[in-house]
């Protein structure tokens, strides 16, 4: 009688674990002085010519608990475009 043959099926798991990291995450934190055109007169705070009213509104309302007028006397409200 002939004897079996046993196949031996050898399994192999292959994880390709690959993190594509490429996220370059640029951030300019420097402001050059001269766009800062908006001044806070309490605690001389300095903010960008382009910074909103509701912004320094709520600057003023929550550093100091007072009115935007008080805080930025100069600030004519959000430029026109
Ligand atoms: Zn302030």
């Amino acid at each position: 009688m002939g004897g079996g043959n046993g196949a031996k099926a050898a399994q192999k798991r292959e994880r390709n674990l690959k993190n594509a990291a490429g996220g370059a995450q640029k951030s300019q934190l420097k402001t050059n002085q001269a766009a800062m055109d908006i001044q806070c007169q309490i605690c001389k705070a300095t903010f960008l010519k382009t910074t909103r009213e509701k912004a320094l509104t709520e600057h003023a309302t929550n550093k100091h608990t007072k009115t935007l007028p008080e805080c930025f006397p100069t600030f004519q409200g959000d430029a026109p475009k």
